[in-house]
């Protein structure tokens, strides 16, 4: 394990995560972050400034792995929910770190190479959970990939408290 978080931590955008990328995510510096914005999940993530070093890959599976909307805004958001994300984001992390033999993981799909992400790029692809298909829409400028079912359109509506 040593080895590979080593290999990591080569990864510039990995490199800012703390001392140890998969375990060094601050949930109450994230969570602090998120719910003090009405930016969309998406956004935020994708704000240096709410957790360093994740990128436009990265942030779509982690909301996959959590089963949340990227349309939601970081300011509804539990200390689950937070929880749950942050599990994503080292799941996340893990896996592109697995998927390549290479010393460095991957953070882009390489054209006409395989794509194993869960969302990321397979718009209209069934997605591997529930064969739902994946969408596409653009936040921020950049694309952002999500299954309509794994993931379910957040709304206000009957969350107010
Ligand atoms: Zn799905």
């Amino acid at each position: 394990m040593r080895g590979k978080v080593e290999e990591l931590r080569q990864f510039p955008s990995c490199r800012a995560l703390g001392p140890d990328p998969l375990k060094g995510i601050d949930v109450d510096r994230l969570h602090a972050a998120l719910v003090k914005t009405t930016r969309s999940l998406k956004e935020a993530l994708m704000d240096q400034r709410t957790l360093a070093g994740l990128g436009n890959i990265h942030v779509a599976e982690a909301l996959n792995r959590a089963r949340l909307d990227p349309r939601r805004p970081g300011s509804t958001m539990t200390r689950a929910e937070t929880n749950r994300l942050t599990d994503g984001i080292r799941e996340g992390l893990r896996f592109a770190l697995d998927l390549e033999d290479s010393p460095e993981p991957i953070t882009y799909v390489e054209e006409g190479g395989e794509n194993r992400f869960l969302v990321y790029d397979h718009a209209g692809k069934p997605c591997t959970t529930c064969a739902t298909r994946i969408e596409r829409i653009t936040q921020g400028g950049r694309s952002t990939y999500f299954c309509p079912h794994c993931q379910p359109r957040w709304t206000r509506k009957g969350r107010r408290r």
